[in-house]
């Protein structure tokens, strides 16, 4: 006899929506977690993130306030209060991490402290406890990675562990973001924005979100940042970090030749591995792979019956959101129902950067490379009188179809594409055709009204395009 229906391990985004999904449909759970619940997304990720990125942008719209009509007096700027940014922020993860722990102790889950380890049994050990269960999901999650012979002391060479949960009197003057990806592109709006000389060095040939969306989008952001001040460097090898003083020496090679550059601080942001290390796996006979948990993502189980995984600890996408819906796949199957899989190609993807970048589907050029006969069309914000009254105008929708056939991929870059992603979401999920979205109507003045327009285009007609 199992103490629990299912033992979590790990309280992240895939940690706690598995227990409370388990839960909700009258299963008895225990949940493992050696920090706070809520892991990276809440604690030192996503939600201080985009906290930040908002703080961001309230300082630019304050910068902007002459714009809308409102007389500083002279000479008068507003000064970046660092801490005070960080007490908000902070007091958003505190509420939110009260009310995800509140929500846990209503639906009953058992919140063991401890670092979790599967036993050869299968149970889970934590806390002191053996814990067993019908089930077990692994939602171990992911840390940074860092580079060869670079120390991450957390002052002067951080992670963004550090940068959303700076305890710093003051932002640093200079930074080198290293890293042009998520992360990277994410902290470099931040930083550019508040004010620190920032420079972007990243290895490929696009320097910034060199990898997932679609050029036209990315370039746009690109041109964002470095018109704001960002100093974007692609195909940079970056050499060894020299600690000078108080500062640090950034060495970087590009096709333009070899610089050195003087920063304050060193922001590593390369990407993230799986934090799959002592958790028992290999013990438990759970095949892992380069660190990830091998899993079967039709139902998430791992090579060991009963014990599946999910979220940043498997390889999908390391999103949040993408671990929510793992989670319920691992549930339903462990309920003895039929999962819909993740259709991975097809995730929603948004950089909370300014300007926004977000997508779902294929890029053209991967439409182009899957052999498909595609038909594209964009449409810029410019003319969008909801995007001139905000006073934010830079960016575009563009869609990608088959020719005569169903959106293939949604791309936005702009003001609330993060918010404005889920209707071209759906309309790639549900494979809808471009005439047919652009036959809903989409109301006046708004921002939706771009991507009604890029929709009416298909059918070779148009009101403002
Ligand atoms: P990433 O993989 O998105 O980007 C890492 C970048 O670093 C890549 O462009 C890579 O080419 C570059 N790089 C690698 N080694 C380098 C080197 N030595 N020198 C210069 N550049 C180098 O990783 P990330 O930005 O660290 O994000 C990690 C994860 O977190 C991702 O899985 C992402 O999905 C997730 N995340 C998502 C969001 C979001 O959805 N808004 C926000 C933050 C993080």
């Amino acid at each position: 006899m199992a103490d629990y229906d299912i033992v979590v391990l790990g309280g992240g985004p895939g940690g706690y929506a598995s227990a409370l999904y388990a839960a909700s449909a009258g299963l008895t759970v225990a949940l493992v977690e050696q920090g706070k619940v809520g892991g990276t997304c809440l604690q030192r990720g996503c939600v201080p993130a985009k906290a930040l990125l908002q703080a961001a942008e309230v300082y630019r719209a304050v910068g902007h306030a002459g714009d809308f009509g409102f007389r500083l007096p002279d000479g008068a700027t507003a000064a970046v209060d660092w801490p005070a940014v960080n007490a908000r922020k902070s007091g958003i993860v505190t509420q939110l991490t009260r009310g995800l722990s509140g929500l846990l102790k209503r639906r009953k889950v058992t919140v063991v402290s401890g670092h979790g380890r599967l036993t050869a049994a299968g149970a889970v050990e934590a806390g002191g406890q053996t814990l067993t269960g019908r089930a077990v999901i692994v939602c171990a999650g992911s840390v940074p990675r860092s580079l060869p012979g670079l120390d991450i002391d957390g002052e002067r060479v951080v992670t963004s562990d550090h940068t959303t949960n700076s305890t710093q009197a003051a932002l640093p003057e200079r930074v080198a973001v290293i890293g042009g990806g998520v992360i990277g592109a994410e902290f470099a709006s931040v930083f550019t924005d508040l004010g620190v000389t920032t420079t972007l060095l990243e290895a490929l040939p696009h320097g910034v979100l060199p990898i997932g969306p679609d050029r036209d989008v990315a370039d746009v952001l690109a041109r964002a940042l470095a018109r704001r001040g960002t100093s974007v460097h692609a195909e940079a090898r970056v050499g060894s970090v020299e600690r000078t003083g108080d500062g640090l020496v950034v060495p970087f090679e590009t096709p333009h030749g070899a610089e050195k550059l003087e920063v304050d601080q060193v922001l590593v942001s390369i990407g993230r591995r799986p934090a799959t290390e002592d958790c028992g796996l290999e013990e438990a006979g759970v095949q892992v792979s380069r660190g990830f948990v091998e899993v079967d993502t039709d139902t998430m189980l791992t090579s060991r019956p009963g014990v599946y995984a999910i979220g940043d600890c498997v390889n999908t996408p390391g999103l949040a959101h993408v671990a929510y819906a793992e989670a319920v796949v691992a549930v339903q199957h462990i309920l003895g129902e039929r999962p819909v899989p993740v259709d991975y190609v097809k995730v929603p993807w948004v950089v909370y950067t300014h300007p926004e970048v977000a997508w779902a589907g294929l890029t053209e050029a991967e439409a182009r490379a899957a052999g498909y006969d595609v038909e594209v069309h964009k449409h810029a914000f410019a003319g969008n009188a909801r995007a001139m009254i905000i006073g934010d105008t830079d960016g575009m929708v563009k869609v990608v179809a088959q020719r005569n056939g169903p959106i293939l991929g949604f791309h936005l870059v702009g003001p609330w594409a993060s918010e404005l992603l889920s209707e071209g979401y759906l309309a790639v999920n549900w494979e809808a055709l471009p005439n047919d979205v652009g036959a809903f109507i989409h109301p006046h003045p708004s921002l939706a009204e771009a991507i009604g327009e890029t929709m009416i285009t298909f059918s070779g007609r148009s009101l403002h395009g």
